[in-house]
């Protein structure tokens, strides 16, 4: 049995196909079936009472937030029915779960035998109950003690020629105290190597903001929507991915605001929307939301950008001061003049070509465009994941600062976050690349010298364990296999790993698929309550637009047996640094009050931590983009200039962008359903546009294998149903994760390193069927 069969990854398993039924592309997002489909799930997992607890809760002001995306709650007035989504309650279902996993259920399976599930039927399993060990050649998870755990864990550090040699990556869901403490004793042992989930989404934002506009995060707040003459929306799709999202575009709509959405996919989310929380809802009447759909190729987001700034420029200059912002642009920018030579040069007719659109779609964006002064531009994966994604989030900062539509009410840049704190643990220190700043405030905090060299960044990481530079693997949350790229590869790399450790709330693959040794850490989620020394806790997070808010949770934990992150944190730090910490790491275990103190006088922002955090609906981080200060270089919002290169693509070879089903929260599979786009019990399809179907001798239904050859190496995923969906030519989408196999370790966007997951290029072979 070969290395990459010991186990199954979970990337190619054809047995697993379910059995398709398709049905029509929904007009109407969200409305009563959103609702049902809610509370099927809710109480299906959680039981009546408990899921209605945990409901009640959610989003509301001292409650918890939600473990899902990082769309904002309302500063002002909150449903106290229901301010959540569909997404949202199947988040809390997957977390207020009955089920339990105690070490009876790994005696009695394999782990070879849980492998061979898919990801969906993993996951549906239930809560850890208690810690696990998985010796060197064993095949059964069995029960350990928390002191145990540390203490392997600990040794394993300690035995490591360098600190260097161990990988600390981090998921989305970890409060801002976890995270804090978590930086703080990695970088205590000695390296910087922190990668998380945000090098696999929005670093190419973070990259593009900080070099255009000084900051790494968006400018906008939820009021702006409100107030804003246009919102646009590329790469994104908010009705499945940030649902509530819609709500803010509804109440936008309703105050005259125009919206254009850029998509190679007529998403349902972008177009009509029922919201269920309103008697309009209820009686199902909806809004329309998009004004003007874009239906562009995949990756031609930078040439549409270019063409419409081409065609804004034009009509400058048919009317001087009519369309640009000349005052904001002489004030706060620079390399405008550049800029606009530089787009001399473009060919409009070769732009549009790039784009797959028709100069007259293009010329409707600008006429919609060119009259506004308050414009929103929102994005996500849809952006990020390409390898010219940091240029293209710097043509949309371009546009929105001819437009002068930066730090002004209702106007400025959006991206939007997928997991409910990947900003804020950024903002915590969790980054493989820190600041001279934030290691001098440590140093000097701490008493300590942090490592000054950079770190791993995920994708590095990936190849420092499959290298063998890297030895132990330490997840704080998440399914690092099923998240990142290049399954196969990425499998190797954990199997070559000594040790694996992972604190989770529910078993997914990246438990199975393991180093030597490894252990599982069963932690409390974000619904449960957290009583430490006889109090409850709470902890806090960032959401996508800078507000740090409270979180405690009300449901009784499964299991007596589940720590909290941060004192997880604690306690291996404790382990591992021993006698040789400077760090006090007692008094974070008496009350988490004492981290964010610490985090008060270590990072910026967070004056009056503890006061303000305990305010109604939290508060906003400073965000100098606000007030249109921007700290680059030169102290300007900076222009940039970018050339389209299309990649080489052979005539045979199509796009393939990896997309989200409306059952599905980034690696969790809530249900093989996809109402929106008509798919229904089966995830392993292909979306095609019909003729280059016909083109392949393809019709609906037909079983196929995906393939491609990057830098020499072949990649395969085996038996997948070709559909004929509304897709540009030359495009076609496939359900995340099943498809990372697809994306080479090495295709990463330039500056950013994240994973071209959004641009694949691949072949389609049909299947023979077997002679019967
Ligand atoms: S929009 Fe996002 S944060 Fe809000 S309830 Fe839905 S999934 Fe949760």
């Amino acid at each position: 049995m070969s290395e990459d069969k010991q186990y199954n990854d979970g990337s190619e398993n054809p047995e697993q196909l379910t059995g398709l039924k398709t049905g029509e592309l929904k007009k109407i997002a969200a409305g009563i079936p959103a609702v049902v489909s809610s509370l099927k799930q809710v109480f299906g997992e959680a039981g009546v009472l408990r899921g209605l607890k945990a409901l009640g809760e959610l989003n509301q002001k001292g409650g918890f937030d939600c473990p899902s995306c990082a769309w904002p709650d309302p500063d002002d007035e909150r449903s106290g029915i229901a301010e959540y989504c569909e997404n949202g309650a199947k988040a809390v279902a997957e977390e207020a779960t009955t089920k339990k996993l105690h070490a009876d259920f790994f005696a009695q399976h394999t782990v070879e035998d849980l492998a061979a599930l898919s990801d969906y039927e993993i996951g549906r399993k239930g809560r850890i109950a208690e810690p696990l060990f998985l010796p060197k050649g064993s095949n059964h998870y069995q029960p350990v003690s928390w002191e145990a755990a540390f203490h392997k864990i600990a040794t394993s550090l300690n035995a490591l020629s360098s600190p260097d040699e161990a990988i600390f990556y981090t998921s989305g869901r970890t409060s801002n105290e976890a995270a804090f403490l978590y930086q703080l004793f990695v970088r205590a042992y000695g390296t910087n190597n922190l990668p998380d989930c945000s090098n696999m989404c929005h670093e190419s934002s973070g990259v593009a903001l900080g070099e255009s506009l000084g900051i790494g995060k968006g400018s906008v707040k939820l009021d702006d929507f409100y107030q804003a003459e246009l919102i646009m929306i590329l790469g994104q799709n908010p009705g499945t991915n940030h649902p509530r999202m819609l709500t803010a575009l509804q109440k936008a709509k309703a105050k005259g605001a125009q919206i254009i959405s850029i998509n190679p996919l007529p998403e349902t989310g972008l177009m009509a929307f029922s919201n269920p929380q309103t008697f309009k809802g209820v009686l199902q009447i909806n809004t329309a939301l998009t004004d003007l759909f874009l239906p562009v190729k995949i990756n031609g987001d930078m040439p549409l950008l270019q063409a419409i700034a081409k065609l804004l420029w034009e009509a400058e200059k048919q009317q001087p001061g009519s369309v640009f912002d000349n005052d904001f642009i002489k004030q706060h920018t620079q390399g405008f003049d550049a800029y606009m030579q530089h787009l001399q040069q473009l060919d409009i007719q070769a732009l549009a070509g790039h784009c797959g659109l028709s100069l007259a779609q293009i010329r409707q964006a600008a006429d919609l465009i060119k009259d506004k002064k308050k414009i929103i531009v929102c994005w996500a994966m849809g952006l990020t994941q390409h390898k010219n994604a940091v240029d293209t989030i710097k043509e949309v900062v371009n546009l929105l600062l001819l437009k002068g539509s930066i730090g002004k009410p209702g106007a400025g840049t959006c991206p939007v976050r997928g997991h409910s704190n990947v900003q804020g643990d950024r903002t915590m220190g969790i980054f493989e690349k820190p600041s001279q700043e934030l290691l001098q405030r440590l140093g000097a905090n701490f008493n300590f010298s942090p490592p000054q060299h950079h770190g791993y960044d995920t994708v590095a990481s990936i190849k420092a364990m499959h290298d063998g530079k890297a030895k132990v693997f330490f997840a704080m949350g998440g399914n690092f296999l099923s998240a990142t790229p290049d399954t196969h590869y990425t499998a190797r790399a954990l199997r070559r790993c000594q040790l694996t450790v992972h604190v989770s709330t529910k078993l997914n693959r990246s438990h199975l698929v393991h180093g030597e040794e490894a252990l599982i850490l069963p932690c409390l989620g974000r619904s449960d309550k957290d009583i430490l020394n006889g109090e409850e806790q709470f902890v806090s997070c960032e959401n996508s637009m800078g507000v740090i808010q409270s979180s405690k949770g009300v449901l009784s934990p499964v299991s007596e047996q589940l720590l909290s992150e941060p004192v997880i944190v604690c306690r291996l730090a404790k382990a591992t640094l021993g006698s040789r910490s400077t760090i006090n790491w007692d008094r974070y275990l008496q009350h988490y009050d004492h981290i964010r103190d610490d985090i008060e006088r270590t990072i910026g922002g967070f004056d009056q931590y503890n006061a303000r955090v305990r305010y109604p609906g939290g508060f906003y981080l400073p965000n100098a983009n606000r007030e249109q200060r921007f700290s680059t270089a030169s102290g300007k919002a900076q222009f940039n200039q970018a050339v389209f290169t299309a990649p080489k693509q052979a005539p045979d070879e199509l796009v393939m962008m990896t997309i989200r089903s409306h059952d599905q929260f980034n690696t969790t599979i809530y249900g093989l359903n996809d109402r929106y786009r008509g798919v229904y019990n089966e995830r392993r399809v292909i979306l095609m546009n019909e003729e280059d179907m016909q083109e392949r001798g393809l019709v609906k239904g037909n079983l196929v294998d995906l393939y491609n050859t990057h830098n020499g190496t072949e990649r395969t995923a085996h038996g997948f149903i070709a559909l004929p969906y509304p897709i540009p030519r030359g495009c076609t989408a496939t359900y995340f994760p099943e498809t990372n196999v697809l994306v080479p370790i090495d295709s990463v966007a330039e500056k950013s390193n994240t994973p071209t997951s959004k641009h694949v290029l691949l072949k389609v072979k049909k299947q023979q069927l077997p002679s019967t």
